[in-house]
Order: structure tokens, then sequence, then C-alpha cells
């Protein structure tokens, strides 16, 4: 339920609480007034509502998500928690039962979610092992098409480097992806010629004139450099296409002047890191019988301070990867914030959920300034404290000026597809 009813149109929200810079301002929290009419954000509106200090923020935008694993939780359970058992119950669930329909299904229930929760803009990775392929890409191009006005789509193929022959048919891959507008996507392993498999990556990224996104390094194993070989490979080659990679775990237990070389050479090659944390926290340092310790969150603050983008998104929901979620950025920011120390920090985080993702992704720039969409979130929370203290389960979400029925879907509206559990 959400705790306010606006009016419909021209309406003035009198005394809210916005980040400075959603109002050309400065980094800290300001109050001030927000008009909408129609689709736009407008200097005034007719109808006044005392909001007395209720905090907005600009819809969300989610960089990294799988909107084509989501939901198979109750038919593929991950046995054991670990990243190993999520690969193989993944595999062997996609070969079985990853239709069309199944994955259309799948998909629109992630996106019903994310809309009710306030988020805009979506990128998902896509399992790309042919034949799936030519069996999801299809189909995520007609739910972009449904969902455009709603959210703003894009995705990634993906695919592991020790999986694919460069040669053979993930060049098919690639053209499937330009085809259809996507971008280069790859799970970078250690693999024996892992620098010769990245050129070859970047040389068909750079023919189709496609931007690249890598999950790398998602372990705690420190000998595992894969962020360091993209971003040398990638000066080394000149590729002028964005350069996302997510994860980046192990540098978390590598020498920290190694690490912290490694970052001065990500900075240099000027990659978007994008930071999972909920999916980290439920794969890395898992060990049966035993306490986690290291908990796999990547060095942001390290990241940042040299100029590196850094982002915050989903990742899995409810798949062999990660158990839980629900495409809710608010859920990310709360548990970013706590796990990472965003918090008792000179840096408005708020970008890492906000500006740095659509800057990453070149979605539209998230702003709450006279002439931008109306398209943005309202809390009941007057100060960072407050609305990181609960869920915000009764935000009110406005998308082109209109607040949203915030309802979301049914669990049992995919007991169809779980049968063979
Ligand atoms: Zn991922």
């Amino acid at each position: 339920m959400s705790f306010i009813e606006l009016p419909h149109s021209s309406v003035q929200l009198n005394d809210v609480t916005v980040p400075g810079w959603a109002v050309g301002g400065s980094e800290n929290l300001v109050r001030t007034n927000l008009a909408y009419e129609g689709e736009r954000i407008t200097v005034s509106g007719r109808m006044p509502v005392e909001m007395g200090g209720a905090m907005v923020l600009p819809a969300f935008i989610d960089m990294h998500t799988h909107l084509d694993k989501g939901h198979i939780w109750h038919r593929a359970p991950n046995s054991q928690g670990s990243f190993a058992d999520a690969l193989e119950t993944v595999a062997r669930d996609r070969i079985v039962n990853w239709s069309a329909s199944d994955v259309r299904a799948r998909m629109e229930f992630s996106l019903r979610c994310a809309y009710a929760y306030g988020t805009r803009a979506i990128r998902t990775h896509i399992d790309s092992i042919p034949p799936q392929d030519e069996i999801t890409w299809p189909v995520f191009a007609e739910v972009r098409e449904d969902w455009c006005q709603k959210i703003d789509l894009q995705g990634s193929c993906l695919v592991g480097i020790d999986s694919i022959d460069f040669d053979g048919p993930f060049q098919r891959t690639a053209t499937l992806v330009a085809k259809y507008d996507g971008l280069l996507g790859l799970v970078a392993y250690p693999v024996a010629d892992l620098r010769g498999r990245l050129r070859k990556f970047f040389s068909i990224a750079d023919d189709h004139g496609l931007a690249v996104d890598f999950h790398a390094d998602e372990t705690l194993d420190r000998n595992t450099e894969c962020l360091r070989a993209i971003a040398e490979v990638s000066l080394e080659s000149g590729f002028d296409h964005s350069i996302t990679v997510g994860h980046c775990c192990s540098l978390t237990t590598q020498d920290i002047s190694r690490a912290l070389d490694t970052l001065d050479i990500v900075a240099q090659a000027g990659i978007h890191v994008v930071s999972l944390p909920m999916c980290n926290l439920y794969l890395q340092d898992r060990r049966s019988g035993q306490t986690p310790r290291m908990r796999g969150i990547t060095l942001i603050h390290e990241m940042q301070s040299r100029g590196i983008n850094v982002s915050f998104a989903s990742d899995n929901t409810r798949d062999p990867f990660f158990a839980y979620g629900d495409l809710d950025m608010m859920e990310v920011m709360r548990e970013a914030t706590r796990l990472g120390h965003l918090d008792h920090s000179d840096v408005d985080w708020s970008h890492a959920f906000l500006t740095n993702p659509a800057q990453a992704c070149g979605f539209s720039i998230p702003s709450l300034s006279s002439g931008f969409p109306a398209d943005f979130i309202i809390f009941k929370a007057r100060n960072w404290n407050e609305l990181l203290s609960r869920p915000q389960s009764d935000r009110v979400v406005i998308r082109a000026g209109k607040q949203i029925t915030r309802a979301l879907p049914d669990y049992c509206e995919l007991d169809y597809l779980m049968e063979n559990a």
C-alpha cells in the first residue's frame, strides 16, 4: 500500500528532500518543491500537496541482472549454495526447460517486480550458449518492445570464456547480438591463453561495434586476475567502446598493493565496474558448517577514489546463483550501504545507483530538474537514515507523471512452470 495517494495531474509536491545533484545543485540532500504535469517535471503545478520533507529519488537503473534465469529456484535449487553448483544446476535447467514461453513468462514476472519497485532501466545478461541464443534473443527483443514505455532494456550475451570457440559458433552469437542491438558479454575465467582469448573477444566486439560486459573474478581465489587482464588487453588493443566488468571479488583477497596497482590500470582503461553484493554474499566463502568470513564485495572505495565509475546492481533473483531477491534497487541500496560502509563517507554514493549506471550503460540521465521525465520514487523518509532503516514497502512510484499501481505479481503465477521440481 502506498503511503499517500497523489492527484493525477499538474501536481506540486511542497517540501520534498532530494539529492542536490538531481536538481543541479550540491552533493548534499536539499529541501525543495517538485512539480510535474503530463509526463514531465515542471517549474510549478496547480495541485499543491504538502510532503513534510519526504525523500524523492529519480527512478532506479539496475545495470546487471539475469532476467532469463530468474525465479527458477523451485525447480532448480542450488543444493550446496556454491558457485560450481549454481553453474551446473542452471545448465541442467536451461537444457531441459528454457523454451521461449518459459523464458518469456519469467522475464515478464521479473519486470513487473522491478517496475513496481520503481526501476526504469535494466541491463540483463542472457545465457547465449547455442542453441539457447536463438531461443532467448528473439524473446528478449519482443519483451523489450512490449516494455519500452515502462522499462528501457539492454541485453548482453553471456558465455563462459572456457566454453566457446571464438573462430566458430561464437561468431554467429556475436552476429545475433548485433542484430538485436545487444552487448557482447563474457564470463572470464583464468584459462590458459586468457589474454589471447580476450584479444579475440575484443576484436570480435570491435568488428561488430559492440560495447562489452564481463563477469570477472567472482571468486576469492587471489590468483584469479581476469580484471587485470581485461584492463591490459583493452588498453593494448585500443578498444574504444564501453567496457563494464562485474563482481571483481578476488581483489579483496589479494595483496593490497597488487590490487591497487590493478585498479590503477582499470582506471586508465576507463572501465566501469558494477558490484553485486547480494549475490556475492550468497556464494562467496560458503563452506559447510563454517561461518563465512570474507564477503566478496569488491574494493568500491578504492575504485571510487581513483575515478573508476562504480555502480551497484541486483544480479540474480531466486535462481541457483542467488536464492533470494526481487529486483528491488532499494534493497540493493540498503544492503550495499551496510555491507560496503557507504555511510560515514564524504562521497555521495547515491550516484552509484543512478547516475553511474546511467553513464556506464548509456541510459538517459536521472534528474529531477524541470523538463526531465516525471519518473521518480517518493519515500516516507526524510533523510538517508530513515530511508535505509526500513524496506520502504509503502513507497510511491511516479512514472510518466502518474502514480502507478504497485502490486507485485503472485509467485503462484509461475507454479505451472515449476512442475518438474
Ligand atoms: Zn551476473
